[in-house]
Formats: structure tokens, C-alpha cells, sequence
């Protein structure tokens, strides 16, 4: 194939609930572009006034950002464009390439219903379609037309599609498509054509919902001499009660994901797996993602959104994340839950600590608030409780040969050994009133780490107080 500078373009219609399977329709044409060294664009199709918000448009801007799908052009808005539609409307009806038709709304219910009843495909009759030698009707006074593509007669519509193969579609059973509505504004499939063949899109990635207007799509823009796009049609993504995904069935947004605790690369990782893979690579990082993709690798059945296997890898990507990274990016969430990291202990030192149990940056930053309460104050019968008799002077020992070691998790790991074979005594039995001093609660990472984390002096004042 000779030299092609690849253009891809993502066209979300910003009406609704803009859902993580949305956005997997803006990764792979981004990561083919990239792959490329061609141009990504995003196209905000927003012709529905009623249905498209700009809160919508927000949500996929953000969403793109913080997944890093940097763009080349963009966001053009479909609305902004509408003197452009107009303009080809016309070159259209001067070409007679379409035609104005003076059907009205109850005539064409009329023919629709006669058709049902002859057990006939409802389509346009072309009544209004020019030909040699026709007649047109009389126009009708005061009926304003729409206008409709003449679409070819006979023959097929035939495109190889990346995903599904090659897929024909007769011309029969296509009637002639209204590209303008009566007062001209141009009607959806009308407006992607011109925008395809205006951005030189080389490679329209989308959703397979599309798959029955692209023989619509094929034949305008062959009218207007252009050429037809490379088609690659994305099977659905479907929730984990394998229904397709919406708001209703619990589909959550990536500002969702976001405020959850998952980090951008977690996200980016599982949506390309979500229908793309190479071998059986389940953890990779964007840079060879990009290398990677090819849209040969894509998957030809639905893919199934499985929540448990998106936290495992979060949680792998929460391990392996650089901790200085991670503590910037849980500071947020712990600065949400009351935590004011800049007192305490080392914010960095205690994400490094509760990392390697968490899912979510979120439960970091609930680990993180054992750290940042004030110190416990235990009534007498709940030291009684909790702290059993036996185990005072161990715990007294305990102090004094903590206040002797290093600042050192091996060093405290050492004190502790001492008590504990001195006393006769299981780690869980010293441990557990330990942890139950010094915060309140047996749950606690490793307890040498900790006391590490919240510093000796800190840890030998609270555990003076439950044994005076
Ligand atoms: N606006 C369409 C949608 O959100 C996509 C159109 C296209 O990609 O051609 O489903």
C-alpha cells in the first residue's frame, strides 16, 4: 500500500451517560493514530440539541485528559459546522445528486402502513426521485421539502470491515436517505459523511451500532467523490451481567473510576484489553500498547466488562507505582477524608507502607487515618479489656528496649523477639495489645513497619499509658 498519513477520529454524540465502554471507542483510534504517526481528532457530535449537554462534553474531555488520549485537533463541534452541511446540501441538489421531496408526514405514515400490510419492508417509494423522462408531481403550495440523497439503484454496497470481514449490503434495501430536514438542517449520517471527507479520516473506528448506516455513509461519500474510510466496527461492551452497558445496570463514568481511587494507566490497561489482544499480555503500559496495536488484533465478540479483574489490576499498578507518585496522587483523597498529611508522620513513608494491601488509592487513604487520629484515650475498663494483665510487664519491657533500638523496622522486629522470648510469649499475644494501644484496633499493617511510620517517641508515649 503506498504511503497513507493515517487520520482517526473519535464522534461521541454527548447525549446521556458517557459510561467507561464509551471511552474504549476513543482508545483504539487513538492508539492507531499514535501507532501511526498519524493524527487523532475529536469530533463532538452535537446536532441532537435536546440530548447533548455540555455536561456530557465535559465528562469525555476529562475522561480523554486524564487518560492521556492527547488530541491533534479538536474538539470540533458538529454545531459549529452546520453553514458547511448546507453549503454540500446544496452542491448536492444542484448536482442532482439529491433531490427536494414534498412528502408529507402523514402521506409517507400512509405508505408505510400499505407497505406493512403487504408484508413489504417499509421504505420511501420515490416519488419525488427525478428521472429521465418522470413526471414529478405538482409541488404542493406551502410544504416545505426536505431533501433526500438519491441513493444508487441496484447493485451493492460491499466494504471489507477491519473487525468482521467483508460485509454487502444491496442497494435495495436502501432507500433514499433525508439529508435535510424541512427547515435545512442536515439530518446525522449526512453530517458524518461531510466531516469524514472534510478531516480525511483514513480509519473510522467505532462502535458496531454504526455497521447499518456505513452502506449509507459509503454511497453519499461516493457521490461525492470521495473515498471510503478503512471501517473498523467494535463489537459492544457488555456489563458483567453480560447486558449492554448503561447507567441504569450500574455502568459507572470514568469520573466515577477517578473519584473511586483508580489510577489513569490502570484504566487505559484494562479498556485496551476490553476487546484488543496481543498474545497474552494482560499488563502492559501505554507505551506498548501503542506499539502493539493493530486492528487485526481486535476481538470479534462482545466484550464483557468484569469489575474484579479492573481492581486487580489497579491494585497490581498500585504496587508497582512509583510511592512519591502514589502519595501525590492519594493526597486528595486522604485531605477528603479529614487527613491533613502535612502533620503526622511522613504521608510518602505511610502510603509505602499500606500500598501492597490496597486496591483503590482510596483505601490508602483510609489505612492512612490510623496514622493522622490523635492518640487513643482508653478508658480503664477497656485497657481491662483489651489489654490482658499478663502481658503488662512484657509490654513495659517492651517500651524499654524500644527506647533503646535504632528507628529501624529490623531493630524494633529485634526489640520485640527479646520480649517476646523473655515472656514466654506468641508475637499475636503482644502484637495485638500493641496495636490496640497505640490506635485502638488489632487491624494494622505489620507492626514493626508501623511503629516505624509513626515514630518511636510517638509509639512509647501511647503505650506508657495503657500500663501506668
Ligand atoms: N456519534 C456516534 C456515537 O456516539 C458515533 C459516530 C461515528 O463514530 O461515526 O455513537
Amino acid at each position: 500500500m503506498p504511503f497513507m498519513h493515517i487520520r482517526t477520529r473519535f464522534a461521541p454524540s454527548p447525549t446521556g451517560f458517557i459510561h467507561l465502554g464509551n471511552l474504549r471507542s476513543a482508545l483504539y483510534p487513538w492508539a492507531f493514530a499514535r501507532h501511526n504517526q498519524g493524527d487523532f481528532i475529536l469530533r463532538i457530535e452535537d446536532t441532537d440539541l435536546e440530548r447533548s449537554t455540555q455536561e456530557a462534553v465535559d465528562v469525555i474531555i476529562e475522561g480523554m485528559a486524564w487518560l492521556g488520549l492527547d488530541l491533534d485537533e479538536g474538539p470540533i463541534y458538529q454545531m459549529q459546522r452546520i453553514d458547511r452541511y448546507r453549503e454540500v446540501i446544496q452542491q448536492m441538489v444542484d448536482a442532482g445528486l439529491a433531490y427536494p421531496c414534498y412528502m408529507s408526514e402523514a402521506e409517507l405514515n400512509q405508505l408505510r402502513e400499505q407497505q406493512m400490510t403487504n408484508k413489504e419492508k417499509p421504505r420511501y417509494n420515490g416519488l419525488w426521485r427525478p428521472e429521465p423522462g418522470k413526471t414529478l408531481p405538482a409541488i404542493p403550495e406551502g410544504v416545505l421539502p426536505v431533501i433526500r440523497f438519491k441513493n444508487p439503484i441496484g447493485g451493492s454496497v460491499i466494504w471489507e470491515d477491519a473487525v468482521k470481514g467483508q460485509i454487502e449490503i444491496s442497494n435495495d434495501e436502501l432507500d433514499d436517505l433525508v439529508i435535510a430536514r424541512p427547515d435545512g438542517t442536515p439530518t446525522y449520517n449526512f453530517c458524518v459523511v461531510v466531516d469524514d471527507l472534510d478531516m480525511k479520516i483514513t480509519h473510522v473506528i467505532r462502535g458496531d451500532d454504526h455497521v447499518n448506516n456505513t452502506p449509507r455513509q459509503i454511497n453519499i461519500m461516493r457521490a461525492l467523490n470521495g473515498t471510503p474510510p478503512v471501517y473498523a466496527h467494535l463489537p459492544t461492551v457488555l456489563n458483567d451481567a453480560g447486558e449492554k452497558m448503561s447507567k441504569r445496570n450500574g455502568a459507572m463514568s470514568v469520573r466515577d473510576y477517578q473519584k473511586a481511587g483508580y489510577l489513569p494507566e490502570a484504566i487505559l490497561n484494562y479498556l485496551a484489553r476490553l476487546g484488543w489482544s496481543h498474545g497474552d499480555a494482560e499488563i502492559f503500559t501505554k507505551e506498548q500498547f501503542v506499539d502493539w496495536f493493530d486492528l487485526e488484533s481486535l476481538g470479534r465478540s462482545p466484550a464483557q466488562h468484569n469489575p474484579e479483574k479492573l481492581l486487580w489490576l489497579n491494585h497490581q499498578y498500585i504496587q508497582n507505582a512509583d510511592v512519591g507518585r502514589l502519595a501525590e496522587a492519594t493526597k486528595p483523597f486522604a485531605h477528603q477524608l479529614g487527613i491533613d498529611t502535612e502533620r503526622g508522620p511522613d504521608f510518602v513513608q505511610v502510603v509505602g507502607l499500606l500500598k501492597d494491601r490496597a486496591n483503590t488509592l482510596l483505601e490508602i487513604a483510609e489505612g492512612a487515618k490510623l496514622f493522622y487520629s490523635p492518640a487513643p484515650c482508653h478508658s480503664s475498663e477497656q485497657i481491662a479489656a483489651n489489654i490482658p494483665e499478663a502481658v503488662a510487664p512484657a509490654l513495659k519491657d517492651l517500651i524499654d528496649a524500644l527506647r533503646n533500638s535504632e528507628p529501624s523496622k529490623e531493630a524494633y522486629g529485634a526489640a520485640f523477639k527479646q520480649v517476646l522470648a523473655k515472656h514466654q510469649l506468641k508475637m499475636p499475644a503482644l502484637a495485638m495489645p500493641v496495636r490496640y494501644a497505640l490506635f485502638a484496633t488489632t487491624q494494622t499493617p505489620a507492626i514493626d513497619s508501623v511503629l516505624v511510620v509513626l515514630g518511636k517517641d510517638e509509639a512509647i508515649q501511647r503505650l506508657t499509658k495503657v500500663v501506668l
